[in-house]
């Protein structure tokens, strides 16, 4: 457990929750920053962006996204890669917990975006914790010596089978499209590209997946492990275990400052119930949520405005 209690938690590293560690870093507050990965929200995604205010040129998601990484770094504001993977956000002290750690904080912003989605595969749902995984930190020590598939052709998806490959006897990564990710030189890792997973198959645990090629031949593999790196467009909220009030989309419920139905807790970005899903929109909202936790936190009345 970290001992230290931040001012804000931020979980989620995008365009939202980086702004707002600017902000409550620039405002003196102590902030720290938990994200999944740099590469697994939408701005990482997005191969050009060419519509954020005062860019001068087109410029990659990626570029922009470690742009405001080093803005809020440089900033004060600490950044952490890890999952979050559970909250208890009642009481004047909220908690956070990763695989490896517990945080604890005044204040808790949620920006962790729309880029989730619900189990399709057949199986899936049905192994989630029987096999089925989406966290190779969190759940790749329990694959020493078997056999895992990744299903995903991401960055992340490619990331997380090289961490897989120092656990498992054999990782199969499979995407339905070529991978453009360059993938290092490892002996346990088969790439199989161009196959799509039809189901995830299994008694009490997982024993193998059905994948089939693009002219429909099916072909079953053994495995043990399943970690899926899909993307959807469903705001990424499991983590909070309803702690918070959700829309019909699943989408987080927010007032005016960007406060959640829980005191001292906000959202920003595509996590939050919006009807536009854009990058100075999250930026914006990343904005308002930093300003309100740090009224929260002092007790003021107003926001107070930031600038020189
Ligand atoms: C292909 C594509 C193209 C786009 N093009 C444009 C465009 O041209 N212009 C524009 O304005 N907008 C565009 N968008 C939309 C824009 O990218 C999003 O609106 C914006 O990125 C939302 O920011 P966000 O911070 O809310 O979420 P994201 O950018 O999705 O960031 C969420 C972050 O949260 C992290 N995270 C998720 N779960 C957890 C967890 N459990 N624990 C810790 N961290 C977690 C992720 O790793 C990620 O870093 C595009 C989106 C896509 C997908």
């Amino acid at each position: 457990m970290d001992d230290r209690i931040y001012d804000v938690v931020i979980i989620g590293g995008g365009p939202a929750g980086l702004t707002a560690a600017q902000y409550v870093a620039r405002a003196g507050l102590k902030a720290l920053v938990l994200d999944k990965s740099p590469h697994a929200g939408a701005l990482a995604y997005a191969s050009v962006i060419e519509n954020y205010p005062g860019i001068k040129e087109p410029i990659k998601g990626k570029d922009l996204l470690d742009i405001f990484r080093q803005q809020a770094i440089g900033f004060g504001a600490e950044y952490l890669e890890a999952q979050v993977i559970g909250v208890s956000l009642q009481g004047d002290i909220k908690e956070i917990f990763t695989m490896n750690d517990t945080f604890k904080a005044k204040t808790v912003i949620i920006a962790t975006g729309s880029m989730g989605r619900k189990p399709t595969i057949k199986g899936e749902a049905e192994f989630i914790g029987r096999g089925v995984s989406y966290c190779a930190i969190c759940d790749g020590a329990f694959f020493k010596d078997l056999i895992v598939s990744v299903i995903g052709g991401s960055e992340e998806a490619v990331k997380e089978a090289q961490y897989l490959s120092r656990f498992a006897k054999v990782v199969y990564l499979i995407s339905p499209n070529a991978i453009k990710t360059q993938i290092n030189d490892i002996n346990n890792i088969e790439v199989l590209e161009g196959f799509r997973v039809v189901s995830i198959n299994g008694e009490d645990v997982v024993t193998s997946i059905t994948i089939k090629d693009s002219q429909g031949k099916d072909k079953n593999l053994q495995t043990n492990g399943v970690f899926v790196y899909l993307q959807g467009s469903q705001p990424i909220t499991d983590f909070l275990n309803e702690a918070v009030s959700l829309g019909e989309r699943g989408c987080i419920k927010y007032n005016h400052s960007m406060q959640t139905s829980v005191e001292g807790v906000f959202c920003a970005g595509d996590v939050a119930c919006n009807e536009v899903r854009q990058v100075v929109v999250a930026c914006a909202q990343g904005c308002l949520a930093a300003l309100s936790a740090e009224q929260y936190i002092s007790r003021r009345r107003a926001k107070r405005s930031d600038w020189h």
